[in-house]
């Protein structure tokens, strides 16, 4: 299915679940006239290459940035004050900047006093994941019915916001905007909270095989195996939201 296109070009700077799925889902949705991406290592950006769901993969932040309406930033919170220095001197004006960090604070922090005026800066956090990562591991439908919370500074230009609103309506999530600091006290008892009980309990059992010779696994009921599969996402991603929402 697909409607008129609300952007000319988006640029996803990072293609791991997050990107990789906004990707699939822009497409699939015809959101954009031409989607443009890169990654960090140049294994991600020759895999994306052969993937074939973007139009065109570049070498650098600053070469997809340029020239595009929407730039969302899908990469660990940690990287996001410095991609966003990157860009800053090559973003086109009236674009949109955004990112899909589980921290809202502390990329507001970190990011905003790079961004030009001129420049409409909308960060946002889809609520909508899995313990996978990489560019294999996105699809189209990981939005759907899922909550998506935009945190506009105040005095973002309206129409901005309604723009970014639309697009992640438009993947299928349900959006909601709420402040960085209430986005980052309610994620972190709903979310991160959970993950970091979760890498302790799982850090806790493999130190433990030693000296129970394999007992552990040997009668790990289902509430462990649970555990397992939150404390098997990505351990840099995480740590980076650990470190930002204390
Ligand atoms: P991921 O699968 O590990 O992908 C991260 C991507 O960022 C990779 O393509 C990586 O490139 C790229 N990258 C890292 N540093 C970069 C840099 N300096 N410049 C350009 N690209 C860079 O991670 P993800 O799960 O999609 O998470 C991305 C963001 O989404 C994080 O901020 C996370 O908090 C947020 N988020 C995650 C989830 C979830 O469940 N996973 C849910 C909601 C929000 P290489 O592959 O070359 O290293």
């Amino acid at each position: 299915m697909s409607g008129p296109a609300q952007f000319d070009r988006i640029a996803l700077i990072g293609f791991g679940l997050i990107g990789g799925s906004i990707a699939r889902a822009a497409r699939e949705q015809g959101l954009a006239k031409e989607i443009v991406t890169t990654a960090h290592s140049a294994k991600t950006r020759a895999r994306v290459m052969q993937l074939g769901v973007v139009d065109r993969v570049v070498e650098t932040n600053a070469e997809a940035a340029e020239g595009s309406d929407l730039v969302i930033l899908c990469i660990p919170v940690g990287a996001c004050g410095a991609v966003a220095a990157e860009i800053a001197g090559h973003l086109k004006g009236g674009a949109i900047v955004s990112d899909v960090g589980s921290v809202k604070g502390a990329v507001v922090k970190e990011m905003a006093p790079h961004l030009p005026a001129g420049v409409h800066f909308v960060p946002a956090h889809p609520v909508a994941g899995t313990e996978h990562s990489g560019p294999d591991s996105g699809f189209a439908e990981l939005f759907i019915n899922r909550w998506c919370i935009l945190t506009p500074p105040e005095g973002t230009n309206p129409r901005a916001v309604e723009k970014l609103r639309a697009f992640w309506a438009g993947i299928g999530a349900r959006v909601e905007i709420m402040t960085p600091e209430h986005h980052d006290m309610v994620l972190a008892i709903t979310s991160h909270l959970p993950h970091l009980i979760a890498y302790t309990i799982v850090g806790t059992a493999d130190e433990l095989e030693g000296v129970t010779q394999s007992e552990v696994l040997k009668f790990s009921a289902g509430g462990f195996r649970d555990f397992t599969r939150i404390a098997a996402s990505d351990p840099i991603m995480w740590r980076d939201v650990f470190l930002t929402n204390k």
